[in-house]
């Protein structure tokens, strides 16, 4: 095993070295029939780290070692998180304990409905390690500085310093985004994109861009034209199990007057549904995805979108198998090279950089405010009641279903948001309490950088700004509603362009 730079651990060679329970305080529990047995590895399984692959148990010993997962209420309520997410969440959560307990691993799991749920996992944490007195704490990196924090703060305190394994989840590591920063003056997506097409030979022929060109962004914004989008095939949702409705019940118990609806949870909660989920995509919406990528329609929420961020950010699907399928299917012809390309960045590129920005720049990021915006949220952003027609289509089926696509989040909420001067961690909040896939490490630089240009550039070259007209050539909102897109004062003018000219002034 070696140390990374950042202070991580590495598995060496694919596996972690064994424990070496001898030398250290290791206590006792019962295993196996009342055996008592030392116990000699912790290993934290946090609530996005549901990687049934996970380095953390690849070398698992049921006679030395045990899982601990912990439900803690802070982790529902230092947001106001939509009631959906919380409830995707517990499911998936109870769904892999259900799963390595199965397989006859012990999992200390605390659940919100024991009758002293933990305040937070720091809490848990602490009193768990006092009770169980393992030799060693181990832990895949979180994805939340503040989470890593409390929890190597509560294992040095109690004499067990953490060890941080590097997540395998991921087709970068945030050591290999270190290095491509190192010695740049700008850090743009498009070039750690490339470096990771090449690392991974994908959408490669001969050492060269499939199709000759690296990125067909440029044929990704159409718009759907009158008559709207056509031939959609309704995504595959799943049903709440029994897990998912006990869920709920907990939820329902103890987030009563939290934001969001539940009636619409059609998330897959298993790896096994995830892969399900993959397949109707690619089967059904991929192919249609690339050119329509950027467009909006009235009542739509899921257009040719795949719904597979919370699966990906839970760790039930692993980016891999999700780039593999969408080459696998250009290649076999089933869509064309512009989909596929516009898929994959939104993965291998997007998703690994804004990782790469969020572990080289925290803690500071989470409190820049180029811009020098005040302003508080408006209200409406927790009801979805609000007189334009954009803003009331993205909001309202943000509540219903704890999602909204991604130019929903960009140029309707977010413009606006950023148009108004509203301070950025105040949106942030927002972004990280309403999505299903929301977790720190991806939400916090698209709502702070890409959205709200609070970096002052990290992430892009320059604000996503437009005006009303921009919603009106995207979507078909602006037919229905009482503003004029193109109308910057006077009674009918639409806040969006009126609000634009204020920003360039
Ligand atoms: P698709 O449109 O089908 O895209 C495929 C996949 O690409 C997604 O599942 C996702 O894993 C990845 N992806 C696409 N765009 C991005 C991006 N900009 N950054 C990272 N990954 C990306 N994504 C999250 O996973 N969690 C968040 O909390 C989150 N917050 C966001 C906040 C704002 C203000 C903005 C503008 C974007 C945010 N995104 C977030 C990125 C993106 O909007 C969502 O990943 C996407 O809408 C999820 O829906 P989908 O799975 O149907 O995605
Ligand atoms: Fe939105 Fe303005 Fe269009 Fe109304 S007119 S839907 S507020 S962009």
């Amino acid at each position: 095993m070696r140390g990374a730079a950042d202070g991580s651990v590495q598995p060496s060679g694919g596996k972690l070295s064994r424990p070496t329970s001898r030398g250290g305080q290791a206590g006792l529990v019962g295993l196996g029939g009342g055996v008592p047995t030392t116990l000699n590895r912790l290993l934290l399984i946090l609530g996005d780290q549901l990687d049934r692959a996970s380095p953390l148990l690849r070398d698992f010993d049921p006679a030395l070692d045990a899982l601990w997962m912990a439900e803690a209420t802070a982790e529902s309520t230092k947001v106001w998180s939509h009631r959906q997410r919380t409830a995707l969440f517990l499911s998936a959560m109870r769904h892999f304990r259900d799963e390595q307990r199965a397989l006859g691993r012990t999992v200390h799991y605390r659940s919100l409905d024991d009758e002293a749920p933990a305040a937070t996992l720091g809490e848990a944490l602490r009193a768990d390690l006092s009770r169980l007195k393992p030799a060693r704490v181990l832990v895949v990196e979180p994805g939340e500085w503040g989470v890593r924090d409390e929890l190597v703060e509560v294992c040095r305190v109690a004499g067990r310093p953490l060890e941080i394994v590097v997540d395998t989840h991921f087709l970068s590591t945030v050591a290999e985004f270190r290095a491509h920063a190192e010695g740049r003056k700008s850090l743009r997506m498009e070039f750690f994109y490339r470096e990771l097409r090449r690392k991974h030979n994908l959408l490669m022929e001969n050492g060269e861009p499939a199709g000759g060109e690296w990125n067909y962004d440029a044929d990704n914004r159409e718009s759907f034209g009158r008559d709207g989008p056509r031939g959609l095939v309704r995504p595959l949702l799943f049903p709440p199990d029994a897990t998912t409705r006990g869920a709920l019940a907990t939820v329902a118990k103890h987030f009563p007057g939290h934001p969001g609806k539940v009636e619409s949870f059609g998330w897959p909660v298993t790896p096994e549904d995830a892969r399900r989920a993959l397949a109707d995509f690619i089967e059904n919406r991929l192919p249609g995805f690339g050119p329509h990528q950027d467009a909006m329609w009235e009542g739509e929420a899921w257009l040719w979108h795949s719904r597979l961020s919370a699966a990906l950010n839970l760790k039930l699907l692993h980016p891999r198998e999700v780039v593999e399928a969408a080459e696998a299917a250009w290649r076999a012809g089933r869509v064309g090279l512009a989909s596929a390309e516009g898929f994959i960045r939104q993965i291998l590129g997007w998703r690994e950089y804004v990782r790469g920005i969020y572990w080289l720049r925290m803690p500071g990021y989470a409190q820049l405010n180029a811009l020098g915006a005040v302003e508080e949220l408006p209200g409406f952003y927790w009801t979805g009641k609000v007189p334009m027609a954009c803003l009331r289509d993205a909001i309202g089926m943000t509540l219903e279903n704890a999602y909204a696509h991604h130019i929903q989040r960009l140029m309707v909420t977010g413009l606006y948001a950023l148009l108004l001067g509203v301070r950025p961690q105040r949106v942030h909040e927002w972004y990280l309490a309403v999505y299903v896939d929301a977790v720190e490490w991806v939400e916090l630089p698209n709502t702070l950088g890409m959205s709200q240009f609070g970096d002052g550039g990290i992430m892009a070259s320059k604000p996503y700004v437009a005006s009303g007209k921009y919603i009106e050539r995207m979507s078909n909102h602006c037919r229905g509603c009482a503003f004029d897109p193109a109308a910057a004062t006077g009674p009918k003018a639409c806040p969006f362009t009126t609000l634009y000219w204020d920003f360039l002034d």
